[in-house]
């Protein structure tokens, strides 16, 4: 308040604030979440030049809980994460283990498309993870996490490390088992022996994650019959995505 007890602009900030955090705790539930998430724009990811947020695929109800880097072009495009190059490979690993990926929940730790792919810094991962991620974790409650590359590692673990040292080694964030290894876009980066390495790695990092998650979750179903086409499974979000995109070109 100021000299004459009228609100000041500080105040109206705080206010603000403080009723955005309480909606955002009140979520109770995905759907809640969803209604609001495509609005948010509290960071400056939001104008970098990508088509708006990207949140989850697959199972809201799945014990093993994926989070990769931010959206590339192809999820920026689509609405979905991991379903560009480094998603096609994602799904040949799951595969490889047991899983189709409408058995997993897919995120990311930042929800919007950083430009030119950029690694999102420690700061926009902290922002937009502390907006959202931590809140699907709530709703969602997996047994187990894997974390994709090294921005999903440093969020969990809260500091900096390298994603090459700590993979395929437990750590824990909140109670919840977390198993980091490599992003498939690293792997796209990789040949020869080194790929050939990396990919065993992945492989059992996430087949330990798996069996983490089916000890704790054991009558889950891993796999459906047929590998799962998610542009096909999500058609009218994309199609819903393409005409937002559209309309912000014309
Ligand atoms: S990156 Fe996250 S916090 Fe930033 S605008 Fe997008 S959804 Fe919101």
């Amino acid at each position: 308040m100021d000299l004459w007890g009228n609100e000041d602009a500080w105040d109206r900030q705080t206010k603000q604030e403080d009723t955005r955090k309480k909606t955002l705790t009140s979520l109770m539930t995905y759907e809640e979440l969803e209604n609001c998430f495509y609005e948010c724009n509290a960071c400056h990811l939001r104008t970098e030049g990508g088509h708006g947020p990207v949140l989850s695929s697959g199972s809201e109800k799945s014990p093993l809980m994926i989070v990769g880097e931010g959206p590339g072009g192809v999820e920026d495009e689509k609405g979905l994460p991991l379903v560009g190059p480094s998603g096609k490979l994602l799904d040949k690993a799951l595969w490889s283990i047991g899983i189709t990926r409408d058995r997993v929940y897919v995120t990311n730790i930042v929800k919007c498309r950083p430009r030119n792919n950029r690694t999102p810094t420690m700061q926009e991962a902290n922002v937009c993870a502390g907006r959202w991620l931590i809140r699907e974790i709530q709703i969602i409650k997996p047994k187990v996490i894997l974390a994709l590359g090294k921005p999903a590692l440093r969020f969990f673990l809260g500091r900096d490390v390298g994603i090459i040292r700590s993979r395929g080694q437990w750590i824990s964030w909140r109670n919840i088992p977390i198993m980091p290894t490599f992003h498939p876009a690293y792997l796209l980066r990789l040949e020869g022996k080194s790929l050939v390495d990396a990919k065993w790695q992945v492989y059992y990092d996430m087949k330990a994650a798996k069996e983490c998650a089916m000890k704790a979750a054991p009558d889950w179903n891993w796999k459906s019959i047929e590998p799962v086409d998610l542009l096909d499974t999500y058609a009218d979000r994309i199609a819903m995505r393409k005409e937002k995109n559209k309309l912000m070109c014309d």
